[in-house]
């Protein structure tokens, strides 16, 4: 008895050892962005590309916030899916494919990963990243918000520089029902934001997320890839077309597509509200 006690005296630290090590909430982060994604790819609302970005995303912003971090990144998935899905079959007719399909890779980390690695850079401490993380959220929101009720309404758009009438789905056009939501959409985030406690700097959110919807419009109106399709006789933003034909590139660089200024929109919106704290603590950071 004397001798098995002791065995088990010395047992216990291999046991010890060989027990998990606590989860952390990466840990936790990846299993249900895991499980998220593959639901949203069966849905067919991300592709396989898709929803291995989203897996990327839900880890490191779970990770390196918890449930707070998730909801904020819920306020814009869940809003954003919901309203894709509204009127879908108008949008269909007005808008081409590539807008309405389930969504790559390329497209999740242009709306996802500048939020990802501002919660990153929170886990330092310093409160200005964790703003930025709602606010680039924020950003993506509002400009998915402007774009489906834009869409929506049957009003024409109208180019965000010269006024000019435009074709409906194509960026760089804006319609007054499209801009109130997008200040709506920025509002909701930084409302859910603030009920979390993923941040109280509603004001300044809100700010960031319509400044880099505004920008995502300037944008879209000037250096974004405008092509032509001559099969369609029609403006379009893809190459090839969705009807398959090759396009002409009528304005902007080839490279600077429809990803590559969502991206660029959500570090303007990002920067600015970081800016505006920075610059008017006492005015902003509640
Ligand atoms: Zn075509």
């Amino acid at each position: 008895m004397t001798r098995s006690k002791a065995r088990s005296r010395r047992q216990a630290p291999r046991i010890d050892r060989l027990s998990l090590a606590p989860l952390t909430n990466f840990d936790i982060g990846a299993f249900f962005a895991i499980l998220i994604a593959l639901a949203a790819w069966r849905a067919k609302v991300l592709t396989g590309t898709g929803a291995l970005a989203a897996v990327i995303i839900g880890t490191l912003v779970y990770g390196s916030g918890g449930w707070p971090n998730a909801a904020v990144l819920f306020a814009f998935f869940i809003s954003s899916v919901i309203l894709s899905r509204i009127g879908r079959a108008r949008k269909k007719n007005l808008v081409d494919a590539g807008k309405l399909g389930a969504r790559d890779g390329e497209q999740v980390l242009a709306n996802g990963l500048v939020a990802a690695v501002c919660a990153m850079f929170a886990l330092g401490g310093n409160p200005l990243w964790q703003i930025g993380f709602v606010a680039a959220f924020a950003t993506a929101t509002s400009d998915t918000w402007a774009t489906e009720t834009g869409t929506l309404v049957r009003v024409a758009p109208r180019s965000i520089l010269t006024g000019k009438p435009m074709p409906v789905g194509l960026s760089g056009g804006v319609t007054s029902a499209g801009t109130a939501a997008a200040l709506l959409g920025a509002l909701f985030v930084a409302l859910i934001a603030l009920s979390v406690h993923a941040s109280g700097a509603v004001l300044a959110v809100t700010i960031g997320g319509f400044t880099g919807c505004l920008v995502d419009s300037v944008l879209g109106a000037t250096v974004q890839a405008l092509r032509y399709c001559a099969g369609c006789k029609r403006y379009c933003e893809t190459d090839p077309h969705v009807c398959g034909a090759d396009t002409t590139l009528m304005r902007g660089a080839n490279w600077m597509n429809n990803d590559a200024v969502n991206f660029l929109a959500t570090v303007f919106g990002a920067a600015t509200a970081i800016g505006v704290v920075y610059f008017f603590p006492y005015f902003f950071s509640r």
